[in-house]
């Protein structure tokens, strides 16, 4: 009996984004379908899968703002709750059919930066972001002269993890070379 559960149980935010866009794809071809396009046990699958897309995503700010202008409580760091995401999702996905948008067009500027969701990750919020927020909030703490312990603990990221994008985005200091004249070059 709980077969059907579990093909949804461990979704992805990405696959359940996948699967309300095929559905909404689905929806216009047969117009004549109508109502609730998914078992309410799956819609809340989905919608829970849905939560966790991160500030990035191309539609990210249409769905804080909805869900924002409903009043309704998002998730515990989210941007948006899941039922935002989904008609954020459905509302792009028609525009995507209606302009004969392909998959490619419509994938996000790879150097996008959600500027909200980093001055609210900044402000201390813990919510899901995009690597590039990410690089953008470490590389901002780390110039207000943060540890990186400490954007550790700010962002939840992990340390090594924050060590690792900082040797990427800040240049090596010049004079830390002169000082390690007699050792081995150490790749952090
Ligand atoms: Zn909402």
């Amino acid at each position: 009996m709980n077969a059907q559960s579990q093909n949804t149980e461990r979704l992805t935010a990405a696959q359940a984004e996948t699967r309300i866009r095929r559905d909404e794809a689905a929806r216009i071809a047969t117009t004549a379908r109508r109502g609730l396009p998914m078992p309410s046990a799956d819609q809340l699958t989905v919608r829970a899968a849905l939560a966790l897309l991160p500030a990035g995503h191309a539609v990210a700010s249409v769905a804080r703002t909805m869900c924002r202008e409903f009043g309704h409580d998002a998730p515990h760091g989210g941007i948006a709750c899941g039922r935002c995401w989904e008609h954020a999702i459905r509302n792009d996905e028609r525009v995507v059919i209606e302009f004969g948008l392909t998959a490619r067009d419509e994938e996000p500027d790879p150097s996008y930066v959600d500027e909200v969701a980093v001055h609210r990750a900044l402000n201390g919020e813990v919510l899901p972001l995009g690597e590039n927020e990410q690089d953008e909030v470490i590389r901002r703490m780390n110039s207000e002269g943060l540890s990186p312990s400490a954007i550790s603990e700010v962002t939840g990221l992990r340390y090594r993890t924050v060590r690792a994008r900082l040797s990427a985005l800040v240049p090596p200091v010049v004079g830390d070379v002169a000082s390690g004249a007699h050792h081995a070059p150490q790749v952090a």
